[in-house]
């Protein structure tokens, strides 16, 4: 189901602008919205999750109309928030339970087999009756996934959902989106950009309000493409290269000198040496406005 955003705006009161003309086509597979604190992302994705209204625009999922179908669009989505409070006292096979019941599968046999087909595909069978207040951040986030996949919806919208996670509760849950990604439409909200990384077909980048970004990772990557520069500075130079802003890491080296990352149109430091770019360094670039270096 193909989700098509035209000119989408969101003023909440006290004037935040926190969405700004807002245009996307987001087609079948993973999709990424990558963006800093503050960019919108959980405004958008609440926007099409019919949680809350945009100011204006138009949101056509398929046929349907945002606004207009919000009730079947419902029935097609799942959606997992960025702030999920969960029932700690219930188990994992009870909630899922519940939530089976809200969504209005009516036979309990139907919501047995669903419960459990959910169970093994979150791989959390082994732990399906001990109360969701022992589980862990990243179990916590696939029985979140379990209860968005709940009536097997064709668009799932996930929030943030790595953050907090440790590294390999990160990559597990990755792996666990990319497998889901191949039969239906996933949206990805993340400030971390290896997120992305591996998984996402296509993405955009939001900053401010605005889309700054929209297209395929190698398209992003050709972006800065004989731009990125490293080289080795001296000491004494540090607090030069602290106040640019085309910097884009610094790392101490064991004899005391600097070596830096930065992107610029024109080699920004006399002897630096163009560098492969890599999502971070494209993510930046688009993040911190142009160098105008
Ligand atoms: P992100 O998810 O990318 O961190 P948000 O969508 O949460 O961004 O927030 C975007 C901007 O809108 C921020 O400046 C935030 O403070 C503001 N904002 C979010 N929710 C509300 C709200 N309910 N009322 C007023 N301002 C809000
Ligand atoms: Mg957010």
């Amino acid at each position: 189901m193909d989700i098509q955003i035209e000119a989408l705006n969101k003023v909440y009161s006290g004037e935040k602008q926190a969405l700004s003309e807002v245009n996307l086509k987001i087609g079948a597979g993973m999709f990424g919205l990558l963006g800093p604190n503050g960019a919108g992302k959980s405004t958008l994705m609440q926007i099409l999750a019919t949680i809350i209204p945009p100011t204006n625009g138009k949101v056509q999922m398929g046929s349907l109309l945002l606004g207009r179908d919000d009730h079947q669009i419902r029935q097609c989505l799942g959606y997992l928030p960025q702030t999920s409070r969960f029932f700690d006292k219930l188990t994992g096979e009870e909630f899922l339970q519940y939530i089976a019941l809200l969504k209005g599968i009516k036979s309990a046999k139907d919501r047995r087999v669903a419960v459990t087909n959910l169970l093994e595909k979150v791989n959390l069978q082994q732990q399906a009756k001990q109360r969701l207040k022992t589980y862990s951040g990243g179990m916590k986030q696939r029985i979140g996934i379990a209860q968005a996949l709940l009536g097997n919806p064709e668009i799932i919208i996930v929030d943030e959902p790595t953050a907090g996670l440790d590294p390999e509760e990160r990559i597990r849950f990755r792996e666990l989106l990319e497998d889901l990604g191949r039969d239906r439409t996933i949206i990805l909200s993340t400030h971390i950009v290896a997120d992305i990384e591996a998984s996402c077909q296509s993405l955009a980048i939001l900053d401010r309000g605005r889309i700054v970004f929209y297209g395929s990772i190698k398209n992003l990557l050709s972006k800065v493409e004989n731009q990125v520069w490293t080289t080795i500075i001296p000491e004494s130079d540090y607090l030069w290269s602290r106040n640019r802003t085309s910097l884009i890491s610094r790392r101490k080296t064991v004899t005391g000198e600097f070596e830096v990352r930065m992107i610029a149109r024109q080699c920004p430091y006399p002897g630096a040496q163009l560098a492969i770019p890599n999502l971070e360094d494209a993510y930046l670039y688009f993040t911190r406005g142009e160098s105008s270096e």
